[in-house]
């Protein structure tokens, strides 16, 4: 079973409320035409009323994904296969008017373990109902068996149809996953691109969490190209998106800005925290090392900073960031401009 996205809780809504509604129909069907005198019935009823106050609290109480809310919709499956069967086997096995909420049941497993769960499920109700005709004495024989045949054979035509119908939007998610993947990615450093930087600012700028914005600027990048050719410098821009992606992807967000710039956004809850995460991005960067044409050698970087929303909105803490990236190469490169106006130099390559 994969992890659960928003679409897949809104389903799980949907079929909860269906529940509420069988279990109100249910209810009303034992209380007018079995004038409330089948125990097993009741007992049923009972026992989908408190499964649904604890599914319920599962579905709007407790994070999608959360272990209770997993548990829960793996459970809300197995409830479902023995609600199913008992209702139909108290309603008169075949030909009974809840047969059909064995289809919803197949959807149901096929939306979590496509193909194969809807053919698997649709084999199992089938068993079950079988099972519960044999117990009930059902006579198979002429009209009633072709009768069951045609229950049987829809079940298995929604596990079927269902499971391929599943399968299909899977595969177009996460094809479309990949595709919005590729748009907000860099080809040459695989950091997120300027539009995805873009967009993510545009989400921070929403919520006030402290942000440490970052705009850096690899030094004399041109004369790296003019020593040893575009190729070796496009391997150096692939190198540092490499070594940021590896070292600090879990606390900071990187992104290519264009060229031979970069952009940071860190979480800046802890001022000192998101220092030392860039001083780490600047250590990384300066101690890689390149080769070419049998010669080595290193790049320095020059990063303005800002902070948000101390400083002031998004855009004016970015064109802040960028005054303070200027002002990092006015002073000699390779040092970082921080918001308290400070300069740290890096250290001698
Ligand atoms: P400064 O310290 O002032 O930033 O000097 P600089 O040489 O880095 O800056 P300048 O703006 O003069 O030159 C930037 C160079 O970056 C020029 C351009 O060819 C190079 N560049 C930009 N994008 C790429 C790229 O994708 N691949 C390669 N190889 N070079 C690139
Ligand atoms: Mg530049
Ligand atoms: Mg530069």
């Amino acid at each position: 079973m994969n992890l659960l996205t928003k679409n897949d809780h809104i389903i799980e809504i949907i079929l909860s409320l269906f529940r509420w509604v069988f279990l109100l129909i249910a209810g009303s069907y034992y209380y007018f035409y079995l004038d409330g005198s089948s125990f097993g019935f009741l007992i049923l009823f009972l026992f989908g009323l408190v499964y649904m106050a604890v599914s319920e609290f599962a579905l709007h109480k407790t994070e999608i994904n959360s272990s209770l809310y997993l548990f829960m919709t793996k459970v809300s499956v197995v409830f479902d296969y023995v609600a199913f069967l008992w209702l139909v086997s108290l309603t008169g096995g075949e030909g009974s008017p809840f047969f059909p909420i064995g289809y919803l049941l197949i959807l149901h497993v096929a939306v979590y373990w496509k193909f194969s769960g809807g053919i698997i499920a649709s084999i199992l109700l089938g068993a079950g109902y079988t099972g519960i005709l044999l117990l009930n004495g059902y006579p198979f024989q002429g009209e009633q068996l072709i009768a069951y045949l045609f229950d049987c054979m829809f079940l298995l035509f929604m596990g079927v149809l269902g499971g391929i119908i599943v399968s299909r939007e899977r595969k177009m998610r996460s094809k479309n996953t990949k595709l919005e993947d590729i748009a907000r990615k860099d080809f040459l450093t695989d950091l997120y691109n300027h539009r995805a930087f873009q967009e993510d600012l545009h989400i921070c700028s929403k919520n006030d969490q402290p942000l440490l914005l970052v705009l850096a600027d690899i030094d004399y990048f041109k004369s790296v190209n003019d020593r040893f050719g575009h190729l070796v410098g496009d391997d150096v821009l692939k190198q540092i998106g490499m070594v940021v992606k590896k070292e600090l992807q879990d606390d900071v967000r990187a992104y290519r800005y264009g060229g031979e710039e970069f952009a940071f956004i860190l979480n800046a809850t802890n001022r000192e925290e998101a220092k030392e995460c860039l001083l780490r991005i600047q250590f990384v960067i300066r101690k890689l090392r390149f080769t070419a044409d049998a010669e080595q050698f290193s790049v320095t970087m020059s990063y303005g900073t800002a902070l948000f929303p101390q400083e002031s909105s998004i855009d004016q803490s970015l064109r802040i960031a960028d005054e303070r990236l200027y002002e990092a190469k006015r002073l000699g490169r390779n040092r970082i401009c921080w918001y308290d106006q400070q300069v740290e130099e890096g250290h001698a390559r």
